[in-house]
């Protein structure tokens, strides 16, 4: 089992729950964007936010911001150990920074006092596109040995100064090598570790990408704390990652709507029908199964295990619970019926 570590009063690795993590998109010195875009993710399901602190005034915004948000704040830093210790002695709950792109060892040194003095964790962030050539060489380019050594080497830095309360990340774009990177470090170290697929593009192919390389190593039970990126808003990288969990059977993120893909034999919209009730238990909280199915053929036998469901007939649809038929349903009133009975659980 991985080391645990807290940032705030959430705890990583140790056996914990795996937490969902993002990042805003605002301006850090803006606090009132800031704010208002990390109180919707609160509500989305986050559990840890990290913001840009990539000058003294965002470095200064983090004790307002901290003061008007429910969960832990993690400050990224590159380059300036100044603004890393700013933001610690400004309410941060975690900083994640590159030891190597700080520089000086009395630098990274400066950081880790002021850490050690508020017991907050560091996470490690190693990206594939800051590999030392030096490991580039050893390895034979950039390979799950060269990331592992070129994120480890980072690790030892802070080790190096009497630190250990850390997490570990060692992302790349490719969804395979971040699953090799990732097993490989896993077996290596004890350290919590910090997953997601970075740069993973657009809502599309970030969510594949994500649920790949997140999903299969949650698979493989490695990972503690997880990240979607998208090019999007972070409010999708937090539902998607609750999803992911969620469909792992991880942790619970309101209901789990099963649809069928229709075929020849639907006689009902389908489509139109999982659109409305999907966007109509957005925010349920319901740990539930829905299945909505295109006919009776194989509608209530294949989605036996969902809790409620229709399966659709010519011009009505049954009812069903837990596979068995409750009653028959007009096609005009699918959606209404449902969300009654749905309401009632
Ligand atoms: Fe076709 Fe019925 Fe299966 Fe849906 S449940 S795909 S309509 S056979």
């Amino acid at each position: 089992m991985k080391k645990k570590v807290f940032c705030g009063d959430v705890a990583i690795g140790g056996g914990s729950q795996i937490t969902v993590q993002s990042m805003t998109n605002t301006k850090t010195q803006d606090v009132e964007a800031t704010v208002d875009q990390i109180r919707l993710l609160e509500e989305t399901g986050c559990d840890i936010i990290r913001v840009a602190v990539p000058d003294k005034d965002s470095a200064k915004a983090l004790k307002a911001i901290k003061n008007a948000i429910s969960i832990p704040l993690v400050a990224d830093i590159h380059f300036d150990y100044k603004l890393a210790v700013e933001s610690v002695n400004n309410g941060a709950d975690g900083i994640r920074i590159n030891p190597g792109n700080i520089g000086d060892k009395n630098r990274v040194k400066e950081i880790v006092k002021a850490c050690e003095e508020k017991t907050i964790p560091i996470r490690v962030g190693v990206n594939a596109g800051s590999v030392k050539q030096f490991y580039l060489d050893k390895y034979n380019g950039l390979n799950q040995m060269s990331l592992v050594e070129s994120a480890l080497e980072q690790v030892h830095i802070i080790e190096s100064c009497g630190y250990d309360n850390l997490v570990i990340s060692i992302k790349s774009s490719d969804v395979k090598l971040t699953y090799d990177a990732y097993q490989l470090i896993s077996e290596k170290t004890n350290y919590p570790l910090h997953l997601g697929i970075t740069e993973a593009g657009s809502f599309l192919n970030g969510t594949i990408k994500s649920a790949m390389g997140i999903g299969s190593l949650l698979l493989r039970g490695i990972g503690d704390t997880i990240r979607v990126s998208l090019t999007d808003e972070p409010q999708k990288e937090v539902q998607l990652g609750r999803k992911i969990l969620q469909f792992l059977n991880i942790r619970p993120y309101g209901p789990n709507i099963i649809s069928c893909p229709t075929c020849g034999r639907t006689n009902i919209d389908l489509v139109a029908i999982v659109n409305e009730i999907e966007n109509r238990l957005k925010l349920s909280k319901k740990d539930i199964s829905v299945a909505i199915m295109g006919c009776v053929v194989n509608g209530p036998g294949e989605a036996r295990e969902a809790d409620i469901g229709i399966a659709g007939g010519i011009g009505q649809a049954v009812l069903f619970k837990k596979g068995k038929i409750i009653s028959k349903i007009k096609e005009d009133n699918i959606v209404e019926i449902l969300m009654e009975e749905i309401d009632r659980m």
